[in-house]
């Protein structure tokens, strides 16, 4: 694995860990939150790493279809993390009594943002599917800033702000837990490719003289299709002249849009 993915590994793993310190020894319960989050997030990474290396494997005996749905098993992992992080988040709120917040809680704060900003820095240098993992870790700052603030205020004035700052962090894991499961969903269920992809494959299958009957095209993973058409050919077309179309335009839809199709020829 590259160097740069242990570090940001490393950062993510030392940030959460300064956070969960700087919330138990200076009392600030904002910290505590955005500390769950970056553990949930830390193995929501883990996780996605490993299912995306998972998922391109080439087509086996037990998975002949390939492994691109593996994938989403980053997704699932992401969906107990953050659901185990959000009830531990609710209840730490709900049993909270008045407390106060040090002003030493800053620095703990501080080094969480600098070391999340570093592992994002990071992630969209490498670029590639580790941009999306940035991209999506964007949030770790706000909620650092949020926490920063909520941090300052707390020990300034009153350990309300800090509490407040904690709740609407924890109503973001819902927010999270909300979209992330509504994505993975959507996605899982054989959905139809997109009407682009549908209108070329009737236009390149016509203007090579057959006639469609049928298709249906299901979305196995992101941008990877599969799906069956049924076409009508004339008995005097020449027959190994159109089983050599067929096979060329399989092969272009394969190689161009990721579409693995199964041909079923009506004679009339
Ligand atoms: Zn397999």
């Amino acid at each position: 694995m590259n160097i740069k993915i242990y570090l940001i590994l490393i950062l993510g793993f030392t940030g959460g860990l300064v956070k969960i310190l700087g919330s138990i020894l200076h009392g600030s319960r904002s910290l505590f939150v955005d500390a769950l989050t970056s553990f949930a997030n830390l193995v929501s990474l883990l996780a996605t790493i490993y299912f995306y290396r998972v998922s391109r494997m080439p087509p086996d005996h037990d998975h002949p279809y390939g492994h691109y749905r593996l994938g989403f098993g980053g997704s699932f992992v992401s969906l107990i993390a953050y659901g185990y992080v959000a009830g531990i988040a609710s209840m730490e709120l709900l049993y909270s009594i008045e407390y106060t917040v040090e002003l030493e809680s800053l620095y703990y704060a501080l080094a969480g943002l600098l070391l999340y900003g570093l592992a994002i820095y990071l992630s969209l240098e490498i670029g590639g599917f580790f941009k999306a993992y940035g991209l999506f870790t964007i949030s770790e700052l706000y909620e650092s800033m949020v926490t920063l603030i909520a941090v300052v205020a707390g020990a300034l004035y009153s350990y309300l702000i800090d509490y407040i700052g904690a709740i609407g962090l924890t109503l973001y894991i819902f927010y999270e837990l909300f979209s992330i499961g509504r994505e993975t969903f959507y996605s899982m269920i054989d959905k139809t490719a997109p009407q682009q992809l549908l209108e070329e494959v009737k236009r390149v299958f016509e203007e090579m003289g057959f006639q469609i009957t049928d298709l249906r095209i299901r979305c196995i993973a992101s941008n990877i299709y599969h799906g069956d058409i049924r076409i009508k050919m004339y008995r005097t077309m020449d027959l190994n002249n159109a089983y050599r179309l067929i096979k060329e335009l399989k092969k272009y839809l394969k190689e161009k849009y990721n579409l693995e199709l199964v041909v079923e020829i009506d004679l009339h």
